[in-house]
């Protein structure tokens, strides 16, 4: 069946007209879609019972059920296990800022990219998102809130940068102004670094900010983190961030998670000022969340401060990542391996 939350507008129109409706029907269900967030075709109240009931027998209604939602007592977090129809699970994160609220999305099942400090990809990757359930995950939070959603990263499991047509897709019906219409300018994605899909971002016209996961400031130290180092050499990575900057005029970020005694040393200050400053990157500093299947090690609060001291001496712009939803197993893929876990051994 055809995925109708996956059409953009003109394609809705065109697939809908062909099936025999007219052009302002096709309005009305994109609306009712990608506006309205109704969660069946049964709420499309200003359609026929027949035609919904016709369009049930031709099209998929994507619509995430939450299974699990946990909330952190310490700063209102709420962490958001969402089941596929096919039995998959992702997970997406609700974090409440002053500035309004910023959902962060999966964007694959699972990942197969193996960073050493990360728990979604510690069993691979089951499969991609289609762009209607990763724009789901955001329609299903504004929906159970009933709070607008402002801010989206795309920094949850999975590389978006593998799924890079999907998610194309996705960001321009985020953005779509018949749609939820969320600003260009408050999407990230987060990417590993793989060099030609960050070259063809430069290419699409999008004015989102590209975060790229560095982590390390010599190749040799990289691989020892990432095994995607083995495939692009960090002089790849500064000259497509730069490529970046030159399309979009958009400063990218550098992620860079401080683990203890690994990648917190003076000397990976002194690379991280270099390179951040030769692409005028936004530093954005994240203390590893251990997970238990690894011993890597938190960085200490004072070192993480000093590292920051050094960096914003040198002129890099730099911040502290605040750390939410620790008490709700925050970080990437924690929850949906935790649920996956219990599910075996019932
Ligand atoms: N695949 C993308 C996006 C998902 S991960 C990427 O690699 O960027 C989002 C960010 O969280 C990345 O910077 C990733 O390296 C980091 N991350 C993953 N697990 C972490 C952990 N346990 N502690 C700290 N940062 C982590």
């Amino acid at each position: 069946m055809k995925d109708i939350k996956s059409f953009n507008k003109d394609e809705l129109t065109k697939e809908l007209v062909e099936f025999g409706l007219q052009k302002f029907r096709a309005a009305q269900v994109y609306d009712w879609l990608h506006r309205k967030l109704c969660s069946g075709f049964d709420e499309m109240t200003n359609l026929s019972n027949e035609l919904r009931e016709k369009l049930k027998e031709e099209y998929e209604f994507v619509c995430l059920e939450p299974e699990r939602v946990q909330t952190s007592k310490l700063d209102g977090t709420q962490k958001y296990l969402f089941k596929l129809s096919d039995g998959n699970y992702v997970e997406s994160v609700l974090m409440k800022y002053k500035h309004g609220n910023s959902v962060c999305i999966s964007s694959q099942v699972g990942c197969r990219m193996g960073c050493r400090f990360c728990a979604s990809t510690l069993d691979g990757l089951t499969r991609n998102l289609k762009p209607s359930e990763m724009l789901d995950q955001i329609y299903r939070i504004q929906a159970l809130t009933g709070e607008r959603v402002s801010n989206v990263v795309v920094m949850g499991t999975g590389e978006p940068m593998d799924n890079y047509d999907n998610l194309i897709k996705f960001i321009r019906l985020l953005t779509d102004e018949n749609g939820l219409n969320i600003s260009q300018r408050n999407i990230t994605v987060s990417t590993c670094g793989i060099v030609e899909n960050m070259r063809r971002l430069s290419e699409e016209d999008l004015s989102i900010t590209l975060a790229l996961s560095l982590h390390s400031v010599t190749d040799e130290k990289r691989r020892t983190l990432m095994p995607i180092a083995n495939k692009y050499s960090i002089n790849e990575l500064m000259d497509a961030c730069k490529y970046y900057f030159e399309k979009t005029g958009r400063r990218v970020t550098f992620e860079y998670s401080l683990v203890r005694d690994v990648n917190d040393l003076d000397e990976d200050a002194n690379g991280l000022i270099a390179l951040a400053g030769s692409v005028h990157a936004h530093v954005n500093l994240i203390p590893v969340n251990p997970i238990k299947e690894r011993d890597y090690l938190e960085t200490t609060r004072q070192r993480v401060l000093a590292f920051k001291d050094k960096l914003e001496k040198n002129q890099i712009n730099v911040t502290i990542r605040r750390e939410m939803g620790r008490d709700i197993d925050g970080a990437c893929g924690q929850l949906r391996k935790k649920t996956m876990e219990e599910k075996t051994l019932n």
